[in-house]
């Protein structure tokens, strides 16, 4: 296996490697291959103010090593928000493992993998992301202990992210009607997968009316048969009449061409990056539109890695899932008070706390 630090694949593209991890702050950035096994990794770490980088591995069939690096080098930026929001003491990392899944040796890949985790000596800690799952975890646990997500004892996090995801709406809600109460409110929610499915449950138990849409047919009408929820065509989830837009399928979804369609008074979601554009954070607020940025409403994931990785209890972390409705209500007090988007406010939030970790005597 051989690893460097800055990639000559990368180089040669304005600005260049160190010019962009000096752009968005990122500490370091590890290019490792191992032939044999087919693996072609990249490890970003953005920021381990708040402790040692945590965040997922991404298997994709990237189009070009560029493309790889890019999405290697704004999910761990992106985590270190996520964790710094939700009072974890996690920083920001990720990974991206450049591969056509459908032509892999999966046990010798993630074991090259693991072996790449070892190597940063638990600056970085390893989980699933889009492409990967917990048993792949179980190959990279044989190699190195700095990982999470495994299939036992905690299993899958979604379940967590879909209550994080539900208190985030309580918490809009709540911050834009003076009541948390979702009985007779309806939630669109666009994807019904993993997280999708038990945000459903978890409304049906609100009282709220739920409309929902899969482009994979059988996942909208488990929903419907089991919470009641009303069907529509994924063409027409944006732009339901209802009080709540819950993003769970992809991310990029909020743009100027979609915000000027919805007709919510509140969008709060599982994806990832929900905006397009930085600016769409101010087009939600000019269309009046409630935004429970996209990093603090699903970090119920990440939190319930607490258990995994720091042995919180089943209750610590359950406690410090359901304080995504507090952290909710104090984005929208800082965007008032300041005059700002949502989801600058959100950002404000994370680096208040990142600058006060870098303020602690060591
Ligand atoms: P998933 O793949 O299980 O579910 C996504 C669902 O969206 C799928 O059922 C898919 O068929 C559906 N979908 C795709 N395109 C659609 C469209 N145009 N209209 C309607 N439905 C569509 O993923 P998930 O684990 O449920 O995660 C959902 C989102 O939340 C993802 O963006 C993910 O990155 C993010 N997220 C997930 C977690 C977690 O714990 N699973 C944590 C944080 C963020």
């Amino acid at each position: 296996m051989t690893a460097a630090t800055a990639s000559p694949a990368a180089a040669g593209s304005a600005p260049g490697v160190f010019g962009r991890m000096a752009a968005q702050g990122h500490e370091d950035v590890h290019f490792v291959s191992d032939p044999a096994s087919g693996y072609r990794g990249i490890i970003a770490i953005h920021d381990t103010r708040l402790g040692p980088s945590l965040g997922g591995t991404r298997l994709w069939a990237y189009e070009s090593e560029e493309a790889a690096l890019t999405d290697a080098l704004r999910l761990a930026a992106g985590m270190t928000y996520k964790s710094a929001a939700a009072g974890m003491p996690f920083g920001g990392g990720k990974s991206v493992v450049i591969a056509d899944a459908s032509r892999i040796d999966r046990p010798a890949l993630f074991r090259a993998h693991g072996r790449a985790v070892e190597h940063l000596g638990g600056r970085y800690i390893t989980s699933v992301d889009i492409g990967t799952g917990p048993d792949d975890m179980v190959h990279v646990r044989r190699e190195t202990r700095h990982v999470a997500g495994l299939p036992e004892p905690f299993g899958d996090p979604s379940p967590a992210t879909a209550r994080g995801v539900h208190r985030a709406i309580l918490g809009a809600v709540k911050h834009l009607r003076g009541s948390d109460d979702l009985a007779g409110r309806t939630v669109a929610i666009q994807g019904c997968g993993h997280v999708g499915y038990h945000l459903a449950r978890l409304l049906r138990d609100s009282g709220a009316r739920i409309v929902a849409s899969d482009t994979v047919a059988e996942r909208a009408q488990r929903v419907a048969r089991e919470f009641g929820a009303q069907l529509v065509a994924p063409t027409e989830i944006l732009s339901a009449a209802v009080d709540v837009l819950a993003p769970c399928a992809f991310g990029a979804v909020l743009s100027a061409t979609t915000i000027p369609q919805l007709r919510c008074s509140v969008v709060a979601g599982a994806a990832n990056n929900q905006l397009q554009r930085d600016s769409d954070g101010a087009l939600l607020e000019q269309h009046g539109i409630a935004y429970a940025p996209d990093f603090i409403a699903n970090a119920g994931g990440v939190v319930y890695l607490g258990q995994e990785v720091l042995g919180w209890s089943a209750d610590r972390t359950l406690a410090n899932v359901d304080r995504i409705y507090d952290t909710v209500q104090e984005t929208f007090a800082l965007a008032a008070e300041q005059r700002i988007p949502t989801s600058q406010a959100a950002l404000r939030i994370a680096e208040r706390r990142l600058e006060s970790a870098g303020a602690a005597p060591s």
